[in-house]
């Protein structure tokens, strides 16, 4: 469920934060307030290229089935023009086959019915608070990152083991090289950051990496029993 917060698009369910365009600015704003963004629409977004993730470790992926099996947008007709207007107006940059593609997706989502009516306010809201679990399957990782040097993983046990191991060696470094202040300077600052955007903070800052027990849940270690 993405809300629009100025020229992003934010999830309150960890989906990832996506980066709008002015056009598509200006047709959001035909859509309720206080209302969050229709998953048609974000889709739309997506496949015309007027919203992306923010970050580039997220890519978007449409295939055939996930177009055909869109859910009927249920939007205000101020909205359908607008959709009608942004393909008109901004969608030069989209291949041939990208614009087909979102002629079926709007056929599918009845997003191209802006001769017609569209829905009121108060339906629109109901619409959206129907589908208010549903995921976003279209968009990817393409990559995890360690939180502390920034490495990157192709998978996120991968990346988990590594951070724990890349946070440990940052604390000792900082807590043993107390006496040098000019070498510790550069790492400090970026370290007290990055822990703070931690979520997993609550990790045991012992040097042994198996003292956290959700950690040996995670790697059936415990089960080995050897002292
Ligand atoms: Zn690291």
């Amino acid at each position: 469920m993405y809300w629009k917060d100025g020229d992003t698009l934010v999830s309150r369910n960890n989906e990832p934060k996506l980066s709008i365009t002015a056009p598509f600015e200006s047709l959001l704003e035909t859509l309720p307030q206080d209302c969050p963004v229709p998953t048609p629409i974000v889709k739309f977004g997506l496949l015309t290229q007027h919203v992306e993730p923010s970050s580039d470790e997220f890519k978007i992926n449409f295939d055939k089935e996930s177009i055909g099996s869109s859910e009927t947008a249920v939007v205000p007709a101020e909205t359908l023009s607008a959709v009608e207007y942004l393909l008109y107006n901004h969608s030069d940059h989209l291949s041939t086959k990208q614009k087909q593609r979102i002629g079926r997706f709007c056929e599918v989502t009845q997003l191209d019915y802006a001769n017609k009516l569209g829905a009121s306010e108060s339906t629109v809201k109901d619409a959206v608070d129907e589908t208010g679990t549903e995921n976003y399957p279209f968009i990817y990782r393409t990559e995890y990152s360690c939180d502390h040097c920034g490495d990157k993983f192709d998978s996120k046990p991968e990346r988990d083991s590594h951070t724990t191991d890349c946070g440990d060696t940052e604390n000792d470094a900082a807590e043993t090289s107390e006496p040098s202040q000019q070498s510790s300077t550069k790492k400090r600052p970026a370290l007290g950051k990055e822990i703070r955007k931690d979520k997993g903070s609550e990790r045991v800052s012992g040097r042994n990496p198996f003292a956290d027990t959700d950690r040996l849940k995670d790697t059936g270690l415990h089960q080995g029993g050897g002292n």
